[in-house]
């Protein structure tokens, strides 16, 4: 089946998205040799996340993974966050956290860009500004152990 996911009628399908991610977090765990770990909060809302982080040889992310808890939004972000990520290089990354971000910001055509994949059920996120911080914790940790894994 085909979804079309700028439907607006499609609103509790995303909510079941954000529930199904946050009871089941995909890439939940430490990776016992990550090249980088980093723990970040979001004072404002109670979230946490530890989040590790290992490139392969060539460079590209082989692993992301991610242990936190708080409110729905953020556990179910990082944990779509991670499928998203694991394959892409660091600067795909870092572009698509710029372009995540821009969608947190309103950025209509951020919000219809295939490349943030299932993210985009967040979308609507925009909408309530002290959410934002929420949807953009585990962005905010990856790109910071990007950082660290490569100085
Ligand atoms: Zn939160």
């Amino acid at each position: 089946m085909t979804i079309d996911r700028s439907t607006p009628a499609l609103g509790a399908l995303f909510q079941e998205l954000i529930l199904e991610h946050y009871r089941k977090p995909r890439n939940r765990g430490v990776i016992p040799d990550a090249d980088a770990t980093v723990h970040m909060k979001n004072p404002t809302c109670g979230d946490e996340i530890h989040l590790g982080i290992k490139l392969n040889d060539d460079g590209r992310i082989a692993d992301v993974k991610f242990l936190g808890e708080g409110c729905s939004i953020s556990q179910a972000s990082a944990s779509m966050m991670t499928g998203l990520l694991i394959g892409k290089t660091p600067s795909e990354a870092e572009e698509l956290g710029a372009r995540f971000a821009a969608m947190m910001h309103g950025d209509e055509a951020a919000a219809k860009d295939r490349a943030l994949g299932d993210t985009r059920v967040l979308a609507g996120v925009a909408k309530f500004p002290v959410r934002v911080k929420c949807a953009l914790l585990g962005w905010d940790a990856v790109q910071e152990a990007l950082q660290k894994a490569r100085a």
